[in-house]
């Protein structure tokens, strides 16, 4: 096992990391920027590096500053955590030739997944089933380009092979509006990622996000853990995850599981990762593979009591995984309501000084936060300050737990989007289970008119 990892991330995530280390033997190393530099997680790290000035350009994306504070401080590995350089092939690339491990696929396949162009025709060929779209590229004739859009059938979505965080997709719903769309998100692409590449997929009208998380080794060993329920999103951003999820027969499940398991076998993928669906009418069409730890991933570990992060730092040591797919148990029910500094109703961020902090508890209560009281949320970086997840044997009780969660939970000086999990909470529809990736966006459209 390693002795020292280093942290290139901040903000819970980067607690999260360092509890999972602490509780392997692991010493802990804290690169951070100047506007993180007196954060209580910072201090709890047995050290910390400064690796630049506030905005992430200088600092969390500085990958030769990161490389000299592992240096310096003799880690052995470097854990990215999810966002800024997690899904960076040439970060993962110079941490391996600079003599660190890093925490994460090979860089070859985080290069290989990162462009959903080739992700999706890696994921054909390994028997995932794919949104009907266009077979790889859009070309640049605009003759061919209407011809391919009329066989996928309207609406489509235009989407950005280097796309991420839910930016680069334009929804087009008639052929006069398609070459315009292309172009216009042609540009966009390329001023974002770097990449003009652009595909289609046929827009699905009703489906839901479910996402299977995986776990394999560097000895082909690879195991899938249930999965979750993504579909509560605004701007394409996740707000609230569930899992198991709901209304899914257990065969079908089993079978797209598996087959996530045996694509991992067949790429040699390595770590944790997730496969990326939308579900509709009883059937799964891949999207994308994200090639790092998510956000949302305490919901799994709460369900099956496997701590992925560990199991990432494990794997990544050369550890063989020490379970099995006939080992992996579903028990109960988790959802995870992500805390943002932001105003509930307009989504505007609300950076500053949190007046007043205190967090719930109880059975079932989780709470993965680096926020306390008197902690200055910078204006540089996502407004998520935390996540809730509440854990119990049925959903009515993770869902009774999160209400009074949500009750329990004061932040005061700054705006969050409690108001906003609270509402839906409540909402007959989310308890249903009644709900597609595009529900929350149609509810606050009605609420606002
Ligand atoms: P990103 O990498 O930016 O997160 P994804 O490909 O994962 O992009 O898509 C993000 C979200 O966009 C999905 O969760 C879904 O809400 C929506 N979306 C993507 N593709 C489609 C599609 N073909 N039809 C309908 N919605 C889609």
């Amino acid at each position: 096992m390693f002795d020292k990892v280093l942290i290139a991330n901040r903000g819970e995530i980067a607690l999260r990391i360092q509890r999972a280390c602490r509780e392997l033997g692991i010493k802990t190393v804290v690169a951070h920027s100047e506007a993180d530099k007196d954060t209580k997680y910072v201090r709890l790290a047995d050290e910390s590096v400064c690796i630049g000035p506030a905005p992430s350009a200088q600092s969390y994306l500085n990958i030769p500053a990161i490389i000299a504070a592992a240096e310096v401080t003799d880690s052995q590995a470097i854990h990215p955590g999810y966002g800024f350089l997690s899904e960076n092939a040439d970060f993962a690339e110079k941490v391996e030739s600079s003599g660190f491990v890093f925490i994460g696929p090979k860089p070859e396949t985080i290069r290989l997944m990162g462009d959903k162009v080739n992700a999706k025709a890696v994921m054909q060929k390994a028997g995932v089933p794919c949104v009907p779209g266009s077979e790889g590229a859009l070309p640049d004739d605009p003759h061919e380009i209407l011809k391919i859009a009329k066989a996928v059938g309207y609406p489509v979505i235009i989407k950005s092979a280097g796309g991420g965080g839910g930016r680069g997709m334009r929804v087009v719903n008639t052929e006069a509006a398609l070459l315009s769309a292309v172009t216009l998100t042609r540009t966009e692409a390329q001023n974002a990622f770097g990449n003009p590449t652009v595909y289609i997929e046929r827009f699905l009208a009703t489906p839901r996000h479910i996402e299977i998380q995986v776990l394999a080794d560097q000895f082909k060993n690879a195991v899938w853990l249930s999965a979750r329920d993504c579909s509560l999103q605004r701007r394409h951003q996740k707000i609230l995850e569930e899992a198991p999820p709901i209304n899914i027969p257990e065969r079908t499940l089993v079978k797209i599981g598996e087959r996530c398991a045996d694509a991992c076998r067949k790429i040699g993928y390595r770590g944790a990762g997730t496969f990326e669906f939308l579900y509709q009418d009883g059937e799964f069409f891949f999207i994308e593979m994200n090639t790092r730890v998510q956000v949302e991933h305490p919901v799994t570990e709460e369900i099956t009591g496997v701590d992925i992060v560990q199991q990432q730092i494990k794997i990544a040591a050369g550890h063989k995984l020490t379970f099995r797919q006939r080992d992996i148990t579903v028990r109960g029910h988790a959802i995870e309501c992500r805390i943002n500094a932001e105003d509930p109703k307009k989504f505007i961020p609300s950076p500053g000084k949190i007046t007043l902090y205190h967090t719930p508890g109880g059975p079932g209560v989780r709470v993965d936060s680096h926020a306390y009281n008197q902690y200055f949320v910078p204006p540089h970086y996502d407004s998520m300050i935390g996540k809730i997840i509440t854990y119990g044997d049925t959903r009515e009780s993770a869902i009774a737990r999160m209400r009074i969660a949500l009750s329990e939970m004061a932040v005061e000086g700054i705006k969050t989007n409690i108001p906003l999990h609270q509402q839906l909470l409540m909402d007959e529809n989310f308890v249903r289970g009644n709900f597609s990736i595009h529900y929350l966006e149609e509810r606050l459209k009605t609420d606002s008119d």
